[in-house]
């Protein structure tokens, strides 16, 4: 059914019947588990949003695959336009959630996949782009979260996969036989994995001769047989097992990283998209990490703006609002988180229809706009955490402030600027802590190091993408330098 509401598609998660390694206990009940709720309750959001009357314009769009109206999660990019409504939806899922809302990354290997597998056939004579059609309108039409999944642990950095103790460490196949195959390995950091239903694995580098059994990417529902999950942890995640809002800083909503173990895992021939053909991992790696790092340019500025708001609130809260360099604080704050909007922006604007029909974002913009995002999230939070104070490393906890001793003390002290409330201080004291230093900033810092590559990564495709030698015979022109 196309067009899931929230409700729907939770109750399509717990019908998988998922089980997941939390905290030491293997759990069955994740969707009512405290410290997954908030996650997949992020990701309902992004249903919830294609049926609100004010967002459905932005989530809602046309399937090119089977012309119905789907939720633009699932969208193959069909413009330029498309690709700028990729940023703006994903800062307005940022603004309302504050956290990373888990369902970009399947969208954008979809898009990857999409132009590599029709650019494999026509080098190879395969049979992989038509596959990846009729799989992927069946997830557009049945609405459909995707985890995708491209991180192996890699081991010993200075190896190639065949080189390593453990050939494990690289997800491989390690069986063929006529039906399918069947592969063995891991994935670590998967964002989102247990919210989803199905998983695009896709191999995490460009492979070379007599690597052929690691250029695989497949497609798995996320209950296949085999498939092992193991909850990460998060600072000060326990906090949510503690009953009280107060100290969680963002109650609702949160994000959700998994080390997923492949098993011995059956892939079926169908759901195979590449398998062998080595020339085109090392596109499918580049080209999944530029819309990944594009989407960057929406969603931690969403989550960007959620944190100037709280920190020009508790400048409020703290009677210091008017002071000029707070004020010169904030307005920093601000030109950090749209340049990255603008990064975002601007390499959708710049993007190219692929040869498979679908659009792709300019590669070189796309890995400016994340590098940016490896550094000015870290700036916003040192001016926030300047900003509210010690008191954001240093508050009582919720349980205290309800003490017959200390809670009237807390609630004397913790007094905020006349006109605001103690308690509210707190919240937004809690929600700083919570993105800079707590459970969310595993979302807004780590993620922004790390999600979608390290910074170095996009400093090679930098140098790759920049033609150095054409600004080089600029300088020389002007200089008549032959
Ligand atoms: Fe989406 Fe951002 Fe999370 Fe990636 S990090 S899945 S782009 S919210």
């Amino acid at each position: 059914m196309a067009l899931k509401t929230g409700e729907q598609y939770v109750e399509s998660i717990k019908g998988l019947g998922l089980e997941a390694h939390v905290l030491g206990e293997v759990s069955g009940n994740l969707t009512d588990h405290p410290l997954v709720r908030p996650s997949i309750n992020a990701v309902a959001k992004t249903y919830d949003c294609a049926h609100d009357e004010a967002t459905k314009p932005l989530f809602r769009a046309r399937s090119s695959l089977t012309g119905e109206e789907i939720n633009r999660f699932t969208l193959l990019h069909q413009s330029t336009d498309d690709l700028i409504t990729k940023v703006r939806l994903q800062r307005h899922c940022g603004n309302v959630t504050c956290c990373c809302f888990q369902r970009c990354v399947g969208w954008d290997a979809a898009n990857a996949i999409f132009s590599v597998t029709y650019e494999c056939d026509q080098a190879h004579g395969t049979n992989y782009h038509e596959r990846f059609r009729t799989y992927w309108a069946r997830v557009q039409t049945e609405d459909l979260v995707v985890d995708g999944a491209m991180t192996d642990p890699k081991g010993d950095r200075s190896k190639r996969p065949g080189e390593q103790a453990d050939p494990d460490l690289f997800l491989r196949v390690v069986e063929r036989d006529s039906d399918g195959v069947v592969v063995r390995g891991a994935k670590f950091h998967q964002t989102g994995m247990v919210n989803s239903h199905e998983i695009l694995v896709m191999p995490t580098l460009g492979m070379r001769e007599g690597e052929e059994d690691w250029a695989i990417c497949f497609a798995v529902p996320t209950n296949a047989p085999g498939l092992h999950y193991i909850y990460g942890r998060q600072a000060s995640d326990t906090r949510k097992l503690e009953g009280s809002d107060l100290d969680v800083g963002n109650p609702a909503f949160g994000s959700q990283e998994i080390m997923t173990v492949f098993d011995n895992v059956f892939v079926p021939n169908e759901n195979i998209f590449l398998d062998g053909e080595i020339d085109q991992s090392g596109k499918l790696v580049e080209r999944f990490a530029g819309y990944h790092r594009q989407s960057y340019g929406g969603c931690k500025v969403g989550v960007g703006d959620v944190l100037i708001g709280a920190t020009a609130l508790i400048a409020r809260m703290n009677g210091v609002d008017r002071a000029s360099h707070i004020r010169d604080k904030i307005v920093e704050m601000i030109h950090l988180n749209e340049t990255m909007f603008s990064c975002g922006v601007a390499c959708s604007a710049l993007g190219h229809q692929t040869a498979a029909g679908n659009y792709e974002m300019d590669m070189l913009l796309a890995n400016v706009c994340k590098q940016n995002v490896t550094r000015f999230p870290y700036e916003m939070a040192r001016l926030a955490t300047d900003i509210a104070g010690g008191l954001v490393g240093t508050l009582p906890s919720a349980k205290d402030l309800e003490g017959p001793v200390a809670g009237p003390y807390i609630r004397k002290y913790l007094a905020a600027a006349e006109g605001f409330d103690t308690i509210d201080r707190v919240k937004v004291l809690r929600l700083i802590e919570n993105m800079t230093t707590g459970a969310g900033a595993v979302a807004y810092l780590i993620e922004s190091m790390h999600g979608a590559g390290s910074p170095m990564a996009q400093r090679l495709v930098i140098a790759r993408q920049a033609d150095i030698e054409s600004k080089i015979a600029l300088a020389k022109r002007l200089l008549n330098i032959d």
